[in-house]
Formats: structure tokens, sequence, C-alpha cells
């Protein structure tokens, strides 16, 4: 721990200024701008290093927080991300989408605002990148086994990660056209843009991944095909099935699954043309639902 005094000192919580609407109505980058190190520092040094991190109960890739947090203060952003690596693949990922259980578990919020992890988990990622600090990791021998991974959202890809810098040759399956899964077509720009995917893959290549988009298993190649194919399989679906709600009208033209909003949005976003879009300009649209994916169509639309 730094400075143990560091949460009597700052006890505001300071967290990245939002691009002004009349901007962000202009395109769809993210809402965020960038963080400014001398706050962060500060924000970091409001973590107590608590004997008891629970954050770390919060945190569900148990991240190493208050190790992270005292090396941002200390400037190590070399040091961080190795830290932050070391129980996170794609921290570019979390930093932008995760819900932060681990700020609500901070011990800081029983009587100050919690510490704001995980924007210091997302600026230790971007100044990585920045810096080139996130290089691939290839094996130094392999294994001679095979394993295939189905489906390529954040889950079949930190699989993939893993399983290759142990040595093993893995193929990534995917059904849609482009790597990412849920990353790539549900997650809208303004959250995390598509760069952030593609970077991560390059890296992934140069480790020696292998990718096969447009493959859908079970229908393209069998299961059984599959795992003759492979020693190991790794099923990392998404769940792709909406849940429908039997209400009176619930059959009217106009009322559509958040998903089929969504992936036809992201895909108009990326340059596709998208026949029969739903769009929403000039009418009025209700959402049912306030989590994160109706926050996506409020935002979406
Ligand atoms: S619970 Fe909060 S204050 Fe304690 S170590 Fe974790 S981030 Fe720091």
């Amino acid at each position: 721990m730094a400075d143990p005094r560091g949460f009597l000192k700052v006890t505001n919580r300071e967290t990245a200024k939002r691009r002004p609407v009349e901007v962000r109505i202009m395109d769809w980058k993210e809402v965020y701008e960038k963080r400014d190190q001398g706050t962060l520092k500060q924000q970091a040094s409001r973590c107590m290093d608590c004997g008891v991190p629970f954050c770390h109960q919060g945190c569900p890739l148990g991240n190493l927080i208050p190790e992270w947090n005292d090396l941002t203060w200390r400037g190590d952003g070399k040091g961080a991300i190795e830290r932050l690596h070391a129980t996170n693949n794609f921290p570019e990922f979390t930093g932008r989408l995760c819900p932060a259980p681990c700020e609500s578990s901070c011990v800081l919020g029983i009587n100050q605002p919690a510490v704001t992890i995980k924007e210091v988990e997302v600026s230790i990622i971007d100044q990585a990148f920045e810096n080139d600090w996130v290089q691939p990791h290839a094996p130094e021998r392999l294994t001679g086994k095979t394993v295939a991974v189905v489906g390529s959202g954040p889950a079949g890809l930190a699989a993939a990660q893993q399983l290759t810098r142990a040595g093993h040759t893995v193929a990534v399956y995917e059904r849609d056209d482009k790597i990412g899964g849920l990353l790539r077509y549900g997650i809208p720009d303004f959250k995390m843009e598509k760069y952030h995917i593609d970077r991560r893959i390059a890296q992934m290549e140069a480790e020696g991944t292998r990718f096969r988009a447009g493959v859908n298993i079970g229908v393209d190649i069998t299961w059984e095909d599959l795992r003759a194919r492979f020693d190991a399989v790794v099923v990392t679906t998404g769940a792709t099935k909406p849940r429908d709600l039997a209400v009176a009208g619930r059959e009217l033209s106009g009322v559509h699954f958040a998903m089929d909003y969504l992936v036809q949005a992201n895909r108009a976003v990326a340059g596709e043309t998208v026949e029969n879009q739903i769009i929403a300009d000039g009418k009025n649209v209700i959402i049912l639902g306030g989590g994160d994916t109706g926050a996506d169509c409020l935002g979406t639309a």
C-alpha cells in the first residue's frame, strides 16, 4: 500500500468524463473520454489495501485489485498490466462492460464512495496497448494435443488463449461471419468499439490460435465429427433464445426482441447493408427491461 492515508486525502470519486451529447450523437464512438493519468493515480490512491479485500470476492475473476491499484498509484503501468493479466485475459472488455460488482463490494464504500476500480482497470489496459506492452505469448513447446473451441465470445476467446498458451493447438469456431460473439454483434460501439476485439484477435493469431468464422457446429460439421477430429472440445456458445412475454398485443407489429434490434444496428454501424433493418427514427419507443440490454437499446435508438 503506497499511501496509507490516500483514502483520507482523496475522498471524492472522480470518473472519466462523458463526451458532450451534441458530439456523441454525431457518431457511434465510445461515450467516455480518455482518463487523465493524474486523476487516475489519485483515485487509485484511495484503495486501502484491505486486510480482507472484499473486492476480490465481488470480482468473478478474482482480480488482484489492491495490487494493481497500488501499482497504478506508483505510476508502474507495466507492473499493473502484468498483475491485471494474471487473472484477466481481456481487461479492455471487462473494464468497459462489466457491471463492476467489485465496486459494490469495496470496503471503502461503507462510508465513502467506492474506489473507481473499473476505471483503473480499463486505464491500465488502454495504457498498455498504447505503449505496446501487450505482446503475443506463444508457447515454448507444443503438446501435440488439439482443442476445438465452439463459440467466440469472451468465454471462448479466454479459453482459447489459455489453451494455446499452454501449448495445445486450438481452433475457434464461430457461426457468425466474424469472430467475437456478443462482443461483436451484441454490444454497441458506444460501449465498446470493435477495434478492441480485432487487436486481441491479432494477438491471439500471433500466439497460434486459429479462427474459423462462418462455421455452424451441428449444421456445417456434426458434433460427432468435431469430437473425432479434436482431442477435446470446449463449448462456449451463447444463449441466443430470447425470453418471450405472454402478454396481450405481443404479436403486434413493431414489437421486437433486443437482440434482433442490436445485432442489426451493430452490423449497420460496421458498414454492412442490413435489409429490413428495425429503425427507431422518428418513433416513440418503449423498452421493457432496465438492465444493460435495455440501456444498449436505449442508446442505439
Ligand atoms: S475493498 Fe476497496 S479499498 Fe479494499 S482493497 Fe478492494 S478496492 Fe481497495
